[in-house]
């Protein structure tokens, strides 16, 4: 049997996961939760999706009798996913949220005690931790074809668009790069180590105080890990980077991009990647299908823990800046 998920925003994102989805072998839309009434018949002929599974945010809660949803796909505004994932755990369906997590660890571990008492799982979009190249370079660090790792640098960032959008008002974004993007140079940061940071320091630029008065514009930030590594990061809204990198005794492997839909691109110093390009939301949606269904596990995890840990980290780097870039350490 497949996963029955429902999808809940049809924005940008969760139009390209319902695409990315009709590829999908373990997994299946089968449903929508929409604010918006004029998307119920555009998404319902394009997916096939039957009237008895269209719900609004109002009526979620009756999702609890449709035995035909497994899971909800929460692809809304960062500050609602709280909300939301805590209205899915209540219909009693498994959540699936996107990255962030949620706008503050709290949050997060509200959203994790909410799904464990409802019995219901809990996974965070990380769709890298399913990428083959993603994979490729974790799996050499693993197994030791880079030797001790001594350093990590990564950075991503794009030039954002229409001033007006959600992801700059902090009641729905929670914050600004750093949430949004910064994130992936955090996790990555932690699944290329396999090492939690005990410590960060921050600083924050602006140079646009009109456009980002309310989020961050610019975040360089560094994580101080147990083994002695210093992983350097920087995010940003205001141009355009991409970057991983990791270096170890023996070697280092590099991708630009690193973070994005793909295709990916990098080389170790074996010489370039060649992994098989792929659709990541297919590949992550199939994973998340058999972590549901069949118990599987997936590492790095994409778990409600996986999640909380980013979020006490970007609580910590806020926490940094606030107090003039000291150093913050991370229990
Ligand atoms: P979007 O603006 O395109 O879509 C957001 C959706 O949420 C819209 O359909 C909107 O109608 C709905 N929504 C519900 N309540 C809302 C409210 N009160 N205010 C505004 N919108 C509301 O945004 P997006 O780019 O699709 O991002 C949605 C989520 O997906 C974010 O958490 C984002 O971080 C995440 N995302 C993840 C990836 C990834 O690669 N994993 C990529 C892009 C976005």
């Amino acid at each position: 049997q497949k996963l029955r998920v429902a999808i809940m925003g049809l924005g940008s994102y969760g139009t390209r996961v319902a695409e990315a989805m009709k590829s999908c072998t373990s997994a299946e839309l089968v449903g929508i939760v929409t604010g918006s009434p004029e998307k119920i018949p555009v998404w319902k002929s394009k997916y096939n999706i039957p009237d008895k599974n269209v719900y609004n945010y109002e009526t979620i809660g009756q999702m609890k009798n449709n035995p035909d949803i497994d899971a909800v796909y929460v692809i809304t505004p960062n500050s609602l996913h709280h909300k939301h994932v805590m209205q899915v755990a209540a219909a009693g369906k498994h959540a699936i949220c996107e990255k962030p997590m949620a706008d503050t660890a709290k949050h997060a571990q509200d959203m994790i005690d909410a799904c464990e008492k409802a019995g219901v799982k809990l996974l965070i979009g990380y769709r890298l931790h399913f990428e083959p190249y993603t994979r490729k370079v974790i799996e050499m660090l693993r197994a030791g074809e880079m030797g001790k790792i001594m350093h990590v640098d990564n950075y991503q960032g794009f030039k954002i668009g229409d001033p007006t959008q959600w992801r700059l008002k902090k009641n729905l974004a929670g914050g600004g790069a750093l949430m949004d993007v910064g994130i992936y140079c955090l996790n990555a940061a932690r699944y290329l180590t396999a090492e939690e940071p005990v410590w960060v320091t921050a600083q924050e630029t602006k140079t646009d105080p009109v456009k980002f008065a309310e989020v961050d514009e610019t975040i360089t930030f560094q994580l101080g890990f147990p083994s002695g590594i210093i992983a350097t990061c920087a995010t940003t809204y205001n141009f355009n980077f991409e970057r991983l990198y990791v270096v170890g005794t023996k070697g280092f492997a590099e991708m630009s991009p690193a973070y994005g839909y793909g295709p990916l691109k990098g080389r170790t110093h074996k010489g370039p990647l060649e992994e098989p390009v792929v659709t990541h939301q297919t590949l992550q949606m199939d994973g998340m299908a058999d972590i549901i269904l069949n118990g599987k596990t997936v590492t790095p995890a994409v778990d409600g823990y996986e999640g909380l840990k980013d979020m006490k980290v970007i609580d910590a780097i806020y926490k940094s800046i606030k107090e003039g870039s000291k150093k913050v350490m991370l229990g």
